[in-house]
């Protein structure tokens, strides 16, 4: 196998944010990337988890979907514009599971109607997924999580001894970037700052705090005065398979009294502010210093339907903005209380939730000077290290230590004390002692304990 059990994490995960964001279920196509044919829906099959079910459909082409449910008896409907069932579609063994049957029929003349079969009520997610090459099917992916209790739900005792922890837990990946490095400066103070060093300083304290973190792991996407392409920042994220992306960097502006921090996400329609249009095309033109011009028919991220796919990146991207915009007030001015959109191209992962900090105007005399000073370095590390805690509280994705952790969960690793355990998640061992029956505090790797709620 390839790498698609880091993609379905990532998916995974891009499903449970919307989840909890409340997003609405139907999703929409760019106007100009629908097809004049019908797409033509080939194959199904599905896969549980416990309560969770995920149903595929394999479409050929982009298709606009609208999803709700019905009950008495339960049942989702799947409306698909424009769309057609190639052949049979069968769902296979559904014995034991939520599915009880898939029927569909046209409507409305080209369009068709999917309807799922349930045994139970569910709650649901769906999200297009984008074919990596030309000749690959687009998939529906709908998320399926029971609501009501079944009576086997119900019959399992709620013991901490029918947990099963996954093999193995991973850490959530954080790539650093630090902005601009080697021929390109970035930004120059008024004193001769230079961002490109005043941000790999910031950086490199973040991915020390990062690494410090129960659960986390920092990549630097660099760590010397080194010029990198903003593609081969996006690519190194992605070969470390990063489930964030944090670009650090010094504002400009002409008017030297411009201050305060911001934090930006991509924006899918470009540019939301003249303002932002502008930094936008200063930060992208750093390719061009390198000798890499963008060319867009070669920028496998400027297609208009990888645009699609990052809607949820960019709703999770959203969301870790809103997080690091609260931590960075302990530091300083916020420039815009809101988060900013804009196209920058170093934000454009399609599947790893990405943002980009402009820590303080370099171009203000008084901020070129804090930024030159460790303690202001430090304090907004720290305030970046904050908001990625407080994110991964709740959106670390699953199969991660800190999604267990989330979940009340830890499971015991090689060494770990109980007391160690109990400082880690600001408990008291008393607490953790009888919050999972122990007499003594002998624990044993593979071990799972309940974390109680912080007594804080
Ligand atoms: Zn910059």
């Amino acid at each position: 196998m390839d790498d698609p059990i880091q993609r379905e994490h990532r998916r995974r995960f891009l499903l449970h944010a919307l989840r909890l964001s409340g997003a609405t279920a139907a999703a929409w196509l760019a106007p100009q990337t629908v097809l004049a044919g019908p797409a033509v829906v080939g194959a199904v099959r599905h896969a549980s988890n416990g309560n969770l079910t995920r149903v595929v459909f394999d479409i050929d082409g982009p298709v606009q979907h609208n999803l709700f449910t019905l009950n008495g008896p339960d049942r989702l409907v799947v409306d698909l514009a424009n769309a057609r069932v190639a052949g049979a579609l069968d769902l296979g063994d559904t014995r034991g599971g939520v599915l009880n049957g898939l029927r569909h029929a046209a409507r409305n003349g080209g369009d068709l109607r999917l309807v799922l079969d349930l045994r139970s009520g569910v709650s649901f997610r769906s999200s297009v997924l984008v074919p990596e090459s030309a000749n690959a099917a687009y998939r529906l992916v709908i998320d399926l999580e029971t609501t009501g209790s079944t009576a086997a739900q119900a019959a399992a005792p709620a013991a901490t001894a029918v947990v099963t922890p996954p093999e193995k837990l991973r850490e959530v990946v954080v790539a650093i970037d630090a902005g601009h490095g080697g021929k390109d400066p970035g930004a120059v103070g008024p004193n001769g700052t230079r961002e490109k060093d005043i941000v790999l300083a910031v950086a490199r304290r973040l991915a020390t705090l990062v690494q410090r973190e129960h659960g986390m792991r920092a990549v630097l996407i660099r760590d010397a005065d080194v010029f990198l392409p903003l593609r081969a920042r996006i690519q190194k994220a992605r070969e470390h398979q990063a489930d964030l992306f944090v670009s650090i960097h010094a504002d400009a502006h002409k008017d030297k009294r411009a201050s305060g921090s911001s934090v930006y996400i991509l924006s899918p329609r470009g540019a939301t502010s003249e303002h932002a249009r502008w930094l936008a095309e200063r930060e992208n033109a750093a390719d061009l210093v390198g000798g890499v011009s963008l060319d867009d028919k070669d920028d496998l991220l400027a297609s208009v339907l990888l645009d699609l796919s990052q809607t949820a990146t960019i709703e999770a991207s959203s969301i870790l903005a809103d997080t690091l915009i609260g931590e960075l007030h302990r530091v300083g001015k916020v420039r815009s209380k809101k988060v900013e959109q804009a196209g920058f191209a170093v934000l454009r992962s399609p599947d790893i939730p990405s943002v980009l900090v402009e820590t303080a105007y370099i171009t203000n005399p008084a901020e070129e000077r804090r930024l030159r000073t460790t303690a202001f370095q430090q304090s907004m590390a720290a305030a970046l290290m904050g908001g990625l805690r407080d994110y991964f509280r709740t959106y670390a994705p699953p199969g991660t230590i800190l999604a267990e952790a989330r979940d009340g969960r830890h499971v015991i690793r090689n060494g770990e004390t109980l007391s160690a355990i109990a400082s880690q998640y600001r408990v008291s061992v008393n607490a953790l002692r009888s919050h999972n029956g122990l007499d003594s505090d002998t624990i044993r790797t593979g071990q799972v304990l309940m974390i109680p709620r912080q007594e804080s």
